[in-house]
C-alpha cells in the first residue's frame, strides 16, 4: 500500500484532520480491497486527495493507458493538471469533496498527455486510506456519446424541417428550433411540456381537415405511424396554417411512450397551388398536366376547372387511359386526335391539334396545344392548354362560305363554279367522259326591275334558284354566273341528255309565281364538250346558243354546234 503514497510525506497527515476513531474504524475499504479494484475494473480511476489541492494519489493501469502518463508521472499530477478547467476545477472538486457519499456523475473535460481532449463523466466517492479521507473517482469516457449527441443536437438545430418529440399526453418532450419558429415562438422553453393539442385547429372547413390530434394522439400511444397526414396548425395558439404532419412512435422497451412529430408547412404550396389555379382560370379554355406512359396510361398531375369543362369530366380524376379523358370527343375526331397524340409523344416535340368535343353545351371545337418533356422515368410530361376555338371555327366556315357562295341566292358564285369547272373538264378530257353547261338567262330582266323595283326583281332571282336547283342531280352543279345568268354544270350527260334537262328547267321556271309577276321565263342555251377546247371555249359555245335562243323568241331552250 506504501507504494501508493510516494507524495504522501508532503501532503496532510490525515490523523491529524477532524475524524474521530470511530468513523475510522467504521470504514469499509481495505487498502488490499482498493489494490484489487484498481487492477481489476476496466475503467480508469484516480485516486484524489481533495486536502492536497486535487493532487492525483494513484492512478490504476487503465487510467494510465487512457491518459498516456505513467504511474509516477501521475503521482505528480492534480486534478487541475487533467481538466480543461484548471485551476477552475478545485472549487468544483472541493464541493464534491464536503460531500457524504458519491455523487452523480459529472461530465468534465479532460486532457490527455498527448494535449488531446475527451468527454468523460466522472463518479466519485469517497474512500478512506491510512486514516485519509480520498476521492475514488471512476472515469468514463462519452466521448463518442457526445459527440453523437452533439452532432444529433446540430442537425435538429440546423436542419429546415420541424421535429418535435411528444409524450403518450401530447406534451412536447423536445422542440427544434425550426418547430419552435414554425409554431410562432422564440425558444423551445416557451413549449416543452406545453401540449400538442393547443397547436391543432380541431374544427374547421377546410377540405383538408382530420381529427388531427387524435390521429397524432394515437401515434403516441397505439404505436401506429402517420404518414404525410394534412390538417390545420395554430401558429401561437392562434393562427392556423395548413401543414403535413408526419409521427412516429418512439418505443421504450416495447412500450410506446410517445412520438416524434416531423411536419412541413403547406400555405407556400397552397398558395403556388391557389396562383396556378388562378392563372388556370384566367385564360380561355383550360390546361392540364399529365404524363404519358407506355401503354397510353395518362396520370393526370393537374387539370383547371376549365379543362374539366371541356373535355366533358365530372372531376379531376387522379389516373386515367387517353380514352377516359377524351370520352367526350367527337366520335371522328377521336382516330386523328390519338394519332397527332401519339406522334407527339412519339417524337417528344409539340403537339398542336383542332378537335371537336360533344358536352351539355353542345359540340364546341378544341385546339389543344402542348409542350412534351422526357423524363428520366421515361414518362412524357404534357403540360397542355385547350382553347375553345368553335366562335373562330363559325367565323371560318362562314368566310369559306361567303368566299364560295353568292349572297343573294346562296348557291356557288362564279368564281368557284370555274374551279369546280375546270376539274371536271379535266378529269373528262382524261378519262374520256362527257358533261354539258347549261347557261340560262331570265328573259327581260330589266323590265322587272323597271316595273316592280329592284326587291322583286331579287326575289325572282331566289325564285329562279330554288326552282332550278329543285329539278337538279345532287352531282349537278348550279351556281350565279352574273347578273340575272346561271350556269349548271351537268356531268354524264350528253347534249341531247342536256338539251332536255334544260327544257324541264325552263318549264319549271315557266311555272314560276312571284307576285305581282304573272309569269318568270328563262331562255337556255345547251353545250356539250368538245374533246379538243377548252372549258372557256365549252362556255362560250353555251353563251352563243343562249343568245341565239334569246334571238328566236325567249323562254326557249337551243343548243350549241
Ligand atoms: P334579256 O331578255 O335579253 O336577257 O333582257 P334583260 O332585260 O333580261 O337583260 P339585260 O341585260 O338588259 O338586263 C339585265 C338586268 O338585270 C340589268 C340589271 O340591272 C339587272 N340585274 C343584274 N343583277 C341584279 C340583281 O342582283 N338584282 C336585281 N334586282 N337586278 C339585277
Ligand atoms: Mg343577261
Ligand atoms: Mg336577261
Amino acid at each position: 500500500m506504501n507504494d501508493m503514497s510516494t507524495d504522501g510525506a508532503a501532503r496532510p497527515d490525515p490523523d491529524s484532520r477532524e475524524q474521530g476513531d470511530e468513523s475510522r474504524a467504521s470504514r469499509p475499504q481495505t487498502d488490499d480491497d482498493l489494490q484489487y479494484l484498481f487492477k481489476t475494473t476496466a475503467l480508469p480511476i484516480l485516486l484524489i486527495d481533495p486536502e492536497l489541492d486535487g493532487a492525483i494519489v494513484d492512478a490504476n493501469p487503465r487510467a494510465q493507458t487512457f491518459y498516456g502518463y505513467s504511474r509516477d508521472r501521475f503521482q505528480r499530477l492534480f486534478c487541475a493538471d487533467i481538466n480543461v478547467l484548471g485551476a477552475d476545477v478545485l472549487p468544483v472538486m472541493q464541493e464534491i469533496a464536503s460531500w457524504e457519499g458519491g455523487h452523480a456523475p459529472r461530465s468534465f473535460c479532460h486532457l490527455m498527455s498527448d494535449g488531446s481532449v475527451r468527454d468523460v463523466q466522472v463518479y466519485a466517492g469517497p474512500v478512506y486510506r491510512a486514516g485519509r479521507r480520498l476521492m475514488l473517482c471512476v472515469i468514463h469516457d462519452v466521448t463518442a456519446e457526445v459527440d453523437t449527441a452533439q452532432f444529433n443536437r446540430l442537425l435538429l438545430d440546423s436542419i429546415h424541417t420541424a421535429v418535435c418529440g411528444i409524450d403518450a399526453e401530447g406534451d412536447f418532450t423536445s422542440i427544434n428550433p425550426y418547430a419552435v419558429s414554425m409554431l410562432g415562438f422564440r425558444h423551445e422553453s416557451e413549449l416543452i411540456r406545453r401540449n400538442i393539442r393547443e397547436f391543432v385547429a380541431q374544427e374547421h372547413d377546410d377540405e383538408w381537415s382530420i381529427p388531427a390530434t387524435g390521429a397524432i394522439l394515437q401515434v403516441a400511444r397505439d404505436g401506429q405511424p402517420l404518414l404525410g397526414s394534412e390538417c390545420m396548425l395554430l401558429r401561437e395558439g392562434r393562427d392556423p396554417f395548413p401543414a403535413k404532419i408526419y409521427a412516429t412512435p418512439v418505443l421504450r422497451h416495447g412500450e410506446v411512450v410517445g412520438a416524434v412529430l416531423n411536419f412541413f408547412d403547406l400555405t407556400g404550396k397552397r398558395e403556388h397551388e391557389a396562383l396556378v389555379t388562378d392563372l388556370a382560370n384566367s385564360i380561355p379554355g383550360g390546361v392540364f398536366q399529365g404524363i404519358v406512359r407506355t401503354g397510353r396510361e395518362f396520370t393526370l398531375s393537374y387539370v383547371s376547372a376549365g379543362a374539366t369543362r371541356l373535355l366533358g369530366l365530372a372531376a379531376a380524376p387522379e389516373a386515367v387511359s387517353l380514352a377516359t379523358l377524351f370520352h367526350a370527343v367527337h366520335p371522328d375526331d377521336l382516330e386523328p386526335l390519338s394519332l397527332s397524340l401519339d406522334q407527339a409523344v412519339g417524337r417528344c416535340s409539340e403537339w398542336q391539334h383542332e378537335f371537336r368535343v360533344l358536352t351539355g353545351d353542345g359540340e364546341r371545337w378544341l385546339l389543344g396545344r402542348a409542350q412534351l418533356r422526357r423524363r428520366s422515368d421515361g414518362g412524357v410530361l404534357l403540360n397542355s392548354v385547350l382553347l375553345d376555338i368553335t366562335e373562330k371555327k363559325q367565323l371560318e366556315a362562314e368566310l369559306a362560305h361567303a368566299a364560295h357562295h353568292d349572297a343573294l341566292t346562296g348557291i356557288l358564285n362564279r368564281r368557284f363554279f370555274e374551279q369546280n369547272l375546270q376539274q371536271a373538264h379535266a378529269k373528262a378530257m382524261r378519262y374520256g367522259r362527257v358533261y354539258s353547261v347549261l347557261l340560262a338567262d331570265v328573259d327581260n330582266f330589266k323590265q322587272v326591275n323597271d316595273c316592280f323595283g329592284h326587291d322583286v326583281g331579287d326575289e325572282v332571282l331566289r325564285g329562279v334558284t330554288f326552282a332550278l336547283s329543285q329539278r337538279l342531280r345532287s352531282s349537278d352543279c348550279l351556281a350565279r354566273w352574273g347578273g340575272e345568268e346561271f350556269i349548271i354544270l351537268l356531268p354524264e350527260l350528253n347534249v341531247a341528255a342536256a338539251a332536255r334537262v334544260a327544257d324541264l328547267l325552263r318549264q319549271t321556271v315557266s311555272r314560276l309565281s312571284v307576285p305581282p309577276l304573272e309569269q318568270v321565263t328563262i331562255s337556255v342555251g345547251v353545250a356539250e364538250v368538245r374533246l379538243d377546247e377548252t372549258a372557256q371555249q365549252l362556255v362560250k359555245r353555251a353563251d352563243e346558243a343562249l343568245y341565239c335562243a334569246k334571238r328566236n323568241g325567249r323562254d326557249r331552250i337551243e343548243c350549241a354546234d
